[in-house]
């Protein structure tokens, strides 16, 4: 495995980390306090070919190795992790690669285009008020008649949804319940019977939005399935396990930010008439922060290695996403630490990212999820099924 980076990954980098610091990083603080959702941001980013970077070209994608896409979403994540949630994680992985791995050809006509252009925003409903880590006891129903489906049931923690055109929706299309009785559909937001109501007061994430789904009699045409009927557990499953790769490259972005605010921090900062960089402690707080954001960085390239040669790479993102959200959580504590009294405030972005990074260990399947995959895989044994 090579890491060095090719010279078109480098100018990604560099191209993505302007885009950020010009047009995230200004309204980044305002939008943390204000808890609003700037949909002029998801255009701007594609109309730089950002937001479908891993559709291939035939449907308004640039065909992105995943790689980039990691170093991409590290960028975008240094500066405003509530972007990496609402657009990379939920338009690009949960929304645009579902319809692309599963969906019809007329689906991925319909709307891949137009979610790549960011004229459409889209949003994945599989958690429910009773239903979470366990996504095959979904209850939300679809029941068939004739040529529509009816879907009635509540969806909640769901991002973008208040905002979203679109909605990939898990539901149950067989009553007797069983793992293999769910299927997932393609449903458009202005379906009567489809509403969203924003969840306020969130603890970080603040500038993306998340809502609670009422669907009630809910009409969806026959042909709105996304894969077959009956195995949506697995298309939610894989759509999951393409957010959790994008989860883990954000939150090496948020343990980036941490080092380089707490760099500056240190070398500017003087107490004891010396920058509080020349106290081992403090130096030992830094070392900590670059060595782990390394270690979670190659093991995020890792996966996008594995994802590009078509060799399996579920483990591998269950650890990738495991560490590279500790990792995150422990860069903003320490990075709160370097800054003293100053790091409690939102004068400085670190308390910003210590609520950021805590949502990563719950998204994309929690921490002890990821610790089950990983130990499933050594020991031959579920201690889920
Ligand atoms: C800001 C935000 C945005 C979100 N966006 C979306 C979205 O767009 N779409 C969507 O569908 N969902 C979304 N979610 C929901 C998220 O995926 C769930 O919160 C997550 O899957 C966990 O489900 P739960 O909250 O019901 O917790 P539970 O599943 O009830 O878990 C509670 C605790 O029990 C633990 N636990 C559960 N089962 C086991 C087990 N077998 N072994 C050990 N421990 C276990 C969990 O790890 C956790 O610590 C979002 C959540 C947040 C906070």
């Amino acid at each position: 495995m090579d890491f060095t980076l090719t010279e078109d990954q480098k100018m990604l980098r560099t191209m993505v980390r302007d885009f950020a610091e010009q047009e995230l990083l200004p309204v980044a603080r305002e939008d943390d306090r204000s808890g609003y959702y700037r949909p002029e941001i998801i255009r701007k980013m594609a109309s730089l070919g950002l937001v479908a970077g891993l559709l291939p070209p035939e449907y308004g994608g640039s065909g992105l190795d995943n790689v980039s896409h990691a170093i991409l979403v590290e960028e975008i994540g240094r500066v405003n992790f509530a972007y990496v949630v609402s657009i990379f994680m939920v338009q690009v992985c949960l929304v645009e690669l579902t319809i692309l791995n599963w969906g019809t050809r007329e689906q991925k006509e319909k709307y891949l285009p137009r979610l790549a252009t960011g004229e459409l925003l889209g949003c994945f409903g599989a958690v429910e008020p009773n239903v979470g880590s366990d996504a095959s006891a979904v209850e939300t129903t679809a029941l068939l008649d004739k040529d529509e489906w009816v879907l009635s049931g509540s969806k909640t923690w769901i991002t973008n949804a208040s905002v979203a055109d679109i909605a990939i929706i898990l539901a149950r299309t067989d009553t007797n319940k069983g793992r293999g009785k769910l299927t997932t559909f393609l449903v458009e937001t202005k379906t009567p019977g489809f509403t969203a109501r924003e969840i306020e007061g969130k603890m970080g994430i603040r500038a993306a939005n998340t809502a609670e789904v009422s669907l009630d009699y809910c009409c969806v045409p026959k042909e709105n399935v996304v894969g077959e009927v009956g195995h949506g557990l697995k298309v939610a499953l894989s759509a999951i396990d393409n957010a959790r790769f994008t989860m883990g490259a954000g939150c090496v972005g948020i343990a980036q930010a941490c080092i380089d605010a707490s760099v500056k921090y240190a070398q500017e900062r003087q107490q004891f008439k010396r920058p509080i960089g020349q106290f081992q402690l403090i130096q030992e707080m830094i070392a900590d922060m670059i060595t782990e954001t390394e270690a979670a960085r190659y093991l995020v390239y890792r996966v996008g290695y594995l994802r590009d040669k078509g060799l399996p790479y579920s483990r591998e993102t269950a650890i990738a996403k495991y560490y590279a959200s500790k990792v995150a959580m422990q860069a903003a504590d320490r990075a709160i630490q370097i800054h003293g009294g100053y790091g409690y405030s939102d004068e400085f972005p670190v308390e910003r990212y210590y609520r950021d990074a805590r949502v990563a260990p719950l998204f994309a399947g929690t921490n002890e999820i990821q610790k089950l995959i990983i130990a499933q895989h050594a020991l031959g044994l579920s201690a889920i099924t």
